[in-house]
């Protein structure tokens, strides 16, 4: 179980991940979370310079594709403005999005990267089913109440895995 929280990479923003590296490791498509990954927890739109890199990523060839726990309108709204196909009410960290996230980039799930804020969701689910997990610091301090009750255990974690030499 602890092993599966243990990200393949970590960084502190988007702009940050090694996209030749990502590459290099026969990634073709990459799983985006969506609140405070891409844009601030509750926010309705997606600021101007993540949708260049965005753009970028497609311009380099990587298929690309939202995967979030949030409702269908609210994800839709955001997917639009990016012209990136989703899976809403993904139910993370179970593996059925991820899944139908790699299906919709027609992507085996091991040529897929997961990027997300938390652990207990995004990498947790990324890892159970053989993705490169990559874990980017959250946008805003701002979240959900049920995920403010997460990020306890998720400090938990962090402290025994670091401990236990794995983070
Ligand atoms: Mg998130």
């Amino acid at each position: 179980m602890l092993k599966l929280l243990v990200p393949c990479m970590i960084v502190n923003t988007l702009y940050d991940i090694k996209l030749t590296e990502l590459k290099q490791r026969g990634i073709r498509g990459i799983a985006f979370d969506l609140d405070n990954t891409i844009i601030p927890w509750n926010s309705p739109d997606i600021c101007p310079e993540v949708l260049v890199w965005l753009n970028n990523l497609a311009a380099q060839d990587f298929k690309l594709c939202f995967v979030s726990n949030n409702g269908k309108r609210r994800v839709r709204k955001i997917a639009e403005q990016c012209g990136v196909p989703f899976v809403a009410r993904a139910l993370k960290p179970s593996r059925s999005g991820f899944r139908q996230a790699a299906q919709t980039m027609e992507l085996r799930p091991e040529t897929v990267a997961v990027v997300g804020d938390q652990l207990f969701t995004d990498i947790l689910g990324g890892n159970r089913l053989g993705m490169v997990t990559i874990w980017v610091k959250p946008l805003t301090t701002k979240e959900f109440i049920g995920t403010k009750v997460t990020r306890q255990l998720e400090k938990l974690a962090v402290h025994v895995l670091k401990v236990t030499g794995r983070l």
